[in-house]
């Protein structure tokens, strides 16, 4: 992870600081507020500020005038209830702001999760700084050919092959971004190269960089809809280059709201919703009945999804 001196500084003067509250806290988010959390070779997620906690989910649930909560059992089991039975709104009352640094074409997939609120760093107005996303040989695998979307984690590359991917990809952002540096007249230093030149404005010059090029927002969402995005995101399905993000992100929630957490995975993250047909195969199954694909009214794919789900 690249994270300057300067930077961490600034993060540690806010860690050595701290506020008295009657908001409610969550004691194990409040140890890692503001740490950087390395993804990938240049990325991090870190946690800037966050509203609510349990207990918030469990007050707005009741539209208590106090605290809300009662035992801690009951509590459990009320948040429970709420995230199996999709009775969401309570979860919406919590609220949290990363800072997210990733690659450009990570960001491309993650801003299609429209219900947060974004502010990204500006090409326009900063310099983009010369970092890219280079993968580590391990995960240049081949396309895979069931899953036409995308690599077959089981097909790594031979070590010649990934010696000239990596090849490609290094001299190929090292060149484009010499080249943006030449357009906007700049030294590797952020110094004007050559005085007698105008230079091209950072809106146009930015068009010639790669997509494995870094960037960094700002992201603020709500409790429901961020685990909205855990469950697409830190899923099997997922691109491997989000869903490291994904992963991190819930293990921080864990911290935050630990029985919203543990419900979540109980109800949603580990649970698979049947359609009618594949419970009808379940429950013929469970009465110990012989069941075939051709006669499931399942199509050869659900059939093997449905298996691979009860039979593994
Ligand atoms: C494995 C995977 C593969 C994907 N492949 C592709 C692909 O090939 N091409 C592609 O274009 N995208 C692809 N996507 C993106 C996907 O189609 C969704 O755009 C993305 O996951 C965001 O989901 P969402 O709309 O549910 O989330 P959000 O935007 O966070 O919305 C959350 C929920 O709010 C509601 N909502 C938000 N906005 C609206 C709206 N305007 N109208 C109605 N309801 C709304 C919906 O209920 C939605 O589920 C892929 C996603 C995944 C996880």
């Amino acid at each position: 992870m690249t994270i300057k001196k300067e930077q961490l500084e600034e993060i540690n003067s806010l860690r050595a600081q701290s506020n008295q509250t009657l908001r409610p806290v969550s004691p194990e988010l409040e140890k890692i507020l503001y740490q950087p959390f390395e993804v990938l070779d240049h990325g991090f997620v870190r946690v800037v500020d966050y509203m609510g906690n349990d207990s918030s989910v469990v007050q707005a649930a009741r539209v208590s005038y106090g605290a809300g909560t009662r035992k801690v059992n009951a509590d459990k089991g009320l948040i429970n209830y709420l995230i199996a039975h999709r009775h969401t709104t309570p979860l919406e009352m919590c609220e949290i702001k990363f800072h997210i640094k990733l690659p450009i074409f990570v960001a491309r997939q993650w801003i299609r999760h429209r219900t947060a609120s974004v502010n990204e760093y500006s090409a326009r107005y900063s310099i983009v700084e010369d970092e890219f996303y280079i993968p580590r040989g391990e995960h240049l695998a081949a396309q895979s050919k069931v899953n036409h979307q995308g690599r077959d984690e089981s097909q790594i590359l031979n070590s010649v092959e990934q010696k000239r991917v990596l090849e490609i990809l290094k001299q190929d952002s090292s060149k484009a971004y010499d080249h943006y540096l030449e357009m906007i007249n700049q030294d590797v230093d952020g110094n004007v190269a050559d005085e007698k030149k105008e230079g091209l404005a950072r809106e146009l010059a930015r068009m010639n960089l790669p997509l494995n090029c870094y960037t960094q927002w700002y992201w603020k969402i709500d409790l429901h809809n961020l685990l909205h995005f855990l469950n697409l995101r830190a899923d099997p399905h997922a691109q491997y280059e989000i869903r490291v993000y994904a992963e991190v992100m819930l293990d921080m929630v864990k911290k935050w709201v630990p029985h919203c957490f543990e419900a979540f995975m109980k109800n949603q993250k580990d649970g698979k919703n049947l359609s009618g047909p594949a419970l009808e195969v379940v429950k013929k199954m469970l009465k110990g009945e012989k069941v075939e694909q051709e006669n499931s009214g399942l199509s050869s794919r659900e059939w093997s999804e449905l298996m691979s789900l009860i039979k593994n």
